[in-house]
C-alpha cells in the first residue's frame, strides 16, 4: 500500500504539476522544477534516516535484483571474495547472483532452524577477513524473518533493506552500503535507492555498465541516464508524509503494534500458527499457516470476498502472509483480525 493521502495528492496534481500545465511525468528531469523536487526528496530522506554526510544517496533503476549483481561489480575492487549471511530466500538470491563475479563464503545462520528456534546470533559470527564485504538481509520478505542485530566485523556491511527501510530508525554508520527496491515503504516500483559510504566508490569493474556505476551516478546526481521520474516524485511525497506523521520513531511504534496484534492472535489460535522465534518475527511480513492446510484455498477465497487481498504466501514457502508495510493502517490489520477470528470460528 501507499498512503492514501499521497495517492490523493498525486491524483489532484497529476494533470498540472506545480503550475507547469504539465504532468510530472511529462516535464524534463533536467528542468528546474524536477531538479528542485529531486533534491528535496533526497534532503527529506537524509533527514528521516539521519544519513551522515560521507554517504551518497543514489536513485537508480533495475530493482534490488540488479543490485545483487552490481554490488560486487562496484565494490569488490581487487578482492575476489565476499561473505553472504544466509537468512532466507532473498539472501539466497543475492548470493546466487554475486557468485558469478566472485567466490562466496556462505554463512548459514538457519541451518539448524527448527520449530520455534531462532536465527543464530548474527553479531557473533566468524567472518573471513579476506572478503571484500559481508552481505545480509535484515528482513526476509518471503520467510517473514527479521534480524535485529548487525554483524560485528571490520568489513563493510552491505544490507538489503528492500522490505524494511523506513519502517524504523537505523544507524546508517554501521553500514558500508544499503540498498532497497522502492516498491514497499518508499514508493512505486521502478526505483532502487542505494546509500553508499564514499570510500566504497571508485573501485568498479571496467565491465560494469555505466548506469550502474555508483561513482558515475554520484557525480551526476543520479541523472547520468533519465531517472525513474514518477517513482522519484511519489517517493518524495511519501518522505513528506512520514515526516509529517512523526518520522521513523513514530512509524516504528505503529508498525510494532500492528504486528503484535496479529502475532498475539496467531499464538493463541487453534487454527493458525507461526513457527518463527519471537526474536526473529518480521513486523513487515507476518507469515502464518493453518493446522488444516486444505483450508488455505477457502481462506483466500473468503478473504477476497471480505475485501482482504494479497494474503497468499510466496510460492517458495507457501502458506499465508500479511505484508503490513508502513502505509497499512491499524484499521486494515483489525479488519484482517476480525476476518481470521470469524474464519476460525466457522472452520
Ligand atoms: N530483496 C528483498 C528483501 C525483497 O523483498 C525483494 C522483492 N520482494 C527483492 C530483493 C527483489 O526486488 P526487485 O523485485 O526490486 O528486484
Amino acid at each position: 500500500m501507499l498512503p492514501a493521502a499521497v495517492l490523493e495528492q498525486v491524483q489532484k496534481e497529476f494533470l498540472n504539476w506545480q503550475d507547469t500545465n504539465s504532468s510530472v511525468i511529462e516535464v524534463s528531469h533536467r528542468g528546474e522544477n524536477f531538479i528542485a523536487m529531486a533534491h528535496e526528496a533526497e534532503k527529506d530522506l537524509r533527514e528521516l534516516l539521519k544519513i551522515p554526510d560521507n554517504y551518497k544517496v543514489l536513485f537508480l533503476q533495475g530493482g534490488a535484483r540488479a543490485q545483487f549483481a552490481t554490488i560486487p561489480l562496484n565494490i569488490l575492487g581487487k578482492s575476489q571474495s565476499a561473505s553472504y549471511i544466509i537468512t532466507g530466500h532473498w539472501a539466497n538470491c543475492a548470493s546466487d547472483e554475486a557468485k558469478k563475479y566472485c567466490s562466496i563464503e556462505y554463512i548459514d545462520v538457519r541451518s539448524d532452524l527448527d520449530e520455534k528456534s531462532a536465527i543464530k546470533p548474527i553479531d557473533k559470527l566468524n567472518i573471513s577477513e579476506h572478503s571484500a564485504y559481508v552481505h545480509f538481509c535484515p528482513n526476509e520478505t518471503v520467510d517473514g524473518i527479521e534480524i535485529n542485530e548487525v554483524p560485528k566485523t571490520n568489513l563493510p556491511i552491505v544490507a538489503d533493506l528492500s522490505s524494511t527501510i523506513l519502517s524504523r530508525p537505523i544507524n546508517i554508520s554501521q553500514y558500508g552500503l544499503i540498498y532497497a527496491g522502492a516498491q514497499k515503504n518508499i514508493g512505486p516500483a521502478g526505483m532502487t535507492i542505494v546509500i553508499v559510504r564514499e570510500d566504497l566508490l571508485g573501485r568498479a569493474n571496467d565491465l560494469l555498465p555505466s548506469v550502474f556505476n555508483y561513482q558515475i551516478q554520484a557525480d551526476k546526481d543520479s541523472m547520468y541516464n533519465t531517472p525513474p521520474t514518477f517513482s522519484w516524485y511519489v517517493s518524495g511525497l511519501v518522505f513528506k508524509w512520514l515526516k509529517k506523521n512523526g518520522g521513523l520513531a513514530n512509524i516504528y511504534k505503529e508498525n510494532r503494534l500492528k504486528a503484535k496484534i496479529l502475532y498475539d492472535f496467531i499464538d493463541k489460535s487453534d487454527l493458525y500458527f507461526n513457527n518463527i522465534h519471537k526474536n526473529n518475527r518480521s513486523i513487515m511480513n507476518v507469515t502464518f499457516n493453518l493446522y488444516k492446510p486444505s483450508l488455505i484455498k477457502t481462506f483466500l477465497e473468503e478473504a477476497k470476498r471480505a475485501g482482504l487481498y494479497g494474503l497468499k504466501g510466496h510460492s517458495v514457502v507457501g502458506g499465508l502472509r500479511a505484508s503490513i508495510y508502513n502505509a497499512m493502517p491499524l484499521a486494515g490489520v483489525e479488519a484482517l483480525l476480525k476476518f481470521m477470528c470469524e474464519f476460525e470460528r466457522k472452520f
